[in-house]
């Protein structure tokens, strides 16, 4: 069983309307926490649980002093106690924000997928419908990054409010107690008075970082019923059977009651949540790239930015239960690439017994020289917000390595790091290791030190500028991008232009900008003032832009065009059209191409076929015995068979075009990765490509 579902307890109360409010009292056990029935001991650095949870168990105390009568210590209300029908539920998940939220999605569709979880415990299976008025259960993964995405949500809850009303769902022979005593009861064999049947409403349910931050608020106006934070998601199949219908039968005859509750909530964050024994099910399982969520949680705190409040503590997976997962999509799902997952991805630890006993602590010596005990920061200019780092047990180097190890054929990626966490350990391995790509996300927020450190970044531009050069230096055809805010409190037009001058001093392979957004709890909302106009921060916003787009294709020029580019095949691009079809990949600096094809599936050169022209063209010949007047090789490869291009299969593209960020070019022949690297094209490519031109 994928699953352990949790018995936790729930303060039920009813109020004058009739309407019922869960409300969390007690600490949840995650799954794995039958194997450490110990505390988790907190950091010494200040920061405490209620950092994290105030809000709720503030509001919680309140409303726990109501006499909510009694209370019942297992979920929901002694219902497995009955015998009931199973029922089926139809969910929609509608997904908002990051990766992290796409990969969350995947757990909570697993969870709810899961039959034999959710038939034992809670008589209703799960189906998952794309329809949304098809859905019984409406559920929204949220984002509170910016106030933009949360308007978005608050926009979508009442447009599903609204659809819901105009198209009720097929109505449920509801049965309703004469008065809340007989409910209370629940006593299935005394049927209760027949009343008309109700207008059955669909279960609008909001997961995630706003269900997180705003907590109990997010019922207002009636736009939701079911509020689940990110580490409550094993909660879910039992806070849904506790809004359904409840079924009953008499005389052998089945009813329905009205649920339990109408509103439920479970906000708790969790110090050792990692969902690790969940299989994920993910919305496109033939994808060739599928995203492996490695640790959660962020314990930087940087001042603009709400994470560490909705996601919590930083937490790391196991090693070995992320390359069981990486291997079984690599092995059994055909996924070709592997992005591992994290809001703070590069800060992975894994400090669990096993990884603890097979990497100790380093010696006093070693230790010394690194920070804290056995980990390393990317240089001497970057600071740990997080006080205790180091130690005994894994670091991201090691997963990567392990990950990489499963196979030279898998490509990995990961994503979204803080570049505090760059150690000369992780670019090396990067650097030697063809099949980690060369993609380094470095988001510098701000190119200027003094609006870094009200950030609270810790580091400053020159440490930032001297790491790209060392990045640079250790792996030469890195692509580097990055993630900028611009706007934030009290920035100065000088400090504005400190952006634009390290923008255009990197040139940067891709950029995402944004617009700063004041959030809650934040240290900056607390001890700053959102001062930049909002018309001002729209015209740095542009500005920032506008740097990005003229650098990335004066890069594209000099560094892409007319280069030999291993490419990952996703598949025919979404622009395809009959008579005009295309294809796109990625390449290992995760730039997109896309490439013509003449039929349905492109057609090109096989790689046993190449091997012969390029490796005879990085040997030197006499000088009057010219390649090209090898005429019985030209030949036999002229007439080599063609093949076909799949999704998933690696192919050589010849770049000839850039437009901004995305790549145009040419398919020359379907690849491995080995093969590709082994070919040596820094040598044998500049003379490579007037023979493939004058072949095509
Ligand atoms: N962990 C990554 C890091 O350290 O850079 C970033 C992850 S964060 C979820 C994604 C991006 O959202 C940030 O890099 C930042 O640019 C942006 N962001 C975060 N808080 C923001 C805010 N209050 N206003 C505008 N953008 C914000
Ligand atoms: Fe937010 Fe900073 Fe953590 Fe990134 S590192 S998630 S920006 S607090």
């Amino acid at each position: 069983m994928r699953l352990i579902s949790s018995l936790r307890k729930i303060a039920i109360g009813r109020r004058k309307n009739n309407a019922v409010l869960a409300i969390r009292t007690l600490s949840t056990k995650s799954s794995t926490s039958n194997k450490s029935e110990k505390k988790r001991k907190l950091p010494d650095d200040g920061i405490t649980l209620s950092h994290f949870t105030q809000s709720s168990q503030h509001k919680s105390v309140k409303k726990e002093e109501l006499d909510f009568g009694p209370l019942p210590t297992s979920a929901p209300l002694g219902l497995e106690s009955f015998e009931h029908p199973h029922r089926v539920l139809k969910f929609h998940l509608k997904t908002y924000g990051c990766q992290m939220n796409v990969s969350d999605s995947d757990i909570v569709r697993s969870i709810l997928l899961d039959e034999e979880s959710n038939i034992s415990d809670h008589q209703i299976t799960f189906q998952e419908t794309q329809e949304e008025m098809d859905a019984d259960i409406l559920l929204t993964n949220t984002c509170a990054i910016r106030e933009n995405a949360e308007s978005k949500v608050w926009h979508r809850l009442q447009e599903l409010r609204a659809h819901d009303s105009k198209n009720p769902l097929e109505q449920l022979p509801i049965v309703s107690s004469q008065d809340e005593n007989e409910i209370n009861d629940h006593d299935s064999r005394r049927l209760p008075k027949k009343k008309k049947a109700k207008k059955r409403k669909r279960i609008i349910g909001v997961l995630g970082c706003m269900a997180e931050r705003l907590k109990e608020d997010m019922f207002k106006d009636g736009t939701a019923d079911l509020i689940v934070g990110p580490d409550a998601y094993r909660d879910l199949p039992r806070l849904i059977s506790a809004l359904a219908p409840q079924p009953v039968t008499s005389s052998g005859q089945l009813h329905f009651e009205n649920p339990m509750m109408e509103r439920a909530l479970n906000v708790e964050l969790s110090f050792d949540e990692t969902y690790a024994d969940i299989t994920p099910v993910r919305s496109n399982p033939g994808d060739v790239s599928a995203f492996v969520s490695v640790m959660r949680g962020c314990n930087n705190m940087c001042s603009y930015c709400v994470v560490p409040f909705t996601r919590g503590r930083e937490r790391s997976r196991e090693l070995e239960s992320i390359v069981n997962e990486a291997r079984v999509l690599y092995e059994e799902n055909g996924v070709k690439e592997i992005c591992l997952l994290g809001q703070n991805v590069n800060s992975y630890h894994d400090r669990s017994e096993s990884a603890i006993l097979t990497n100790p602590q380093v010696s006093e010596e070693v230790s010394s020289t690194k920070y804290k005990a056995g980990y390393n920061t990317s240089n001497d200019g970057f600071s740990n917000m997080f006080r205790l780092r180091g130690g005994a047990g894994y670091y991201f180097v090691d997963l990567v390595e392990a990950v990489s190890n499963i196979s030279p054929e898998l490509r990995v990626r990961f994503t979204s790091p803080h570049p505090k966490d760059y150690p000369p350990e992780l670019l090396s391995l990067m650097a030697e290791r063809n099949n980690v790509c060369n993609h380094l996300h470095m988001p510098a927020q701000s190119g200027s030190s003094t609006v870094l450190e009200r950030m609270r970044r810790g580091y400053t531009r020159e440490a930032y500028m001297e790491l790209i050069d060392d990045v640079r230096r250790t792996i030469p055809d890195v692509a580097i991008t990055s993630d900028f805010i611009t706007g934030f409190c009290g920035e100065t037009e000088e400090e504005h232009e400190d952006t634009l001058t390290l923008m255009e001093h990197i040139q940067y392979d891709q950029a995402f900008m944004f617009a700063y957004s004041m959030r809650g709890k934040t240290h900056a909302n607390r001890t700053m003032e959102d001062d930049v106009p909002e018309e001002i921060k729209s015209r740095r916003l542009q500005e920032i832009i506008h740097m990005f787009r003229t650098n990335v294709q004066l890069r594209n020029d000099e560094h892409e065009v007319g280069k030999l580019r291993l490419v990952l095949v996703e598949g025919e691009s979404r622009k395809s059209k009959e008579g005009a079809r295309t294809w796109g990949g990625r390449t290992d600096q995760n730039k997109r191409v896309v490439f013509p094809s003449k039929g349905q599936a492109p057609e090109c050169w096989s790689e046993e076929a190449i091997r012969p022209v390029l490796s005879a063209l990085s040997q030197s010949y006499p000088s009057n015995m010219n390649v090209m007047a090898r005429s019985d090789m030209l030949h036999s490869f002229a007439n080599s068979p063609r093949v076909t291009v799949e999704a998933g299969d690696y192919a050589v593209v010849q770049v000839d075009q850039a437009r901004g960020h995305t790549l145009k070019g040419k398919l020359l022949w379907r690849a491995s990765m080995q093969g590709f690297h082994e070919l040596d094209l820094e040598q044998s490519g500049p003379d490579a490509i007037p023979l493939f031109n004058a072949m095509a």
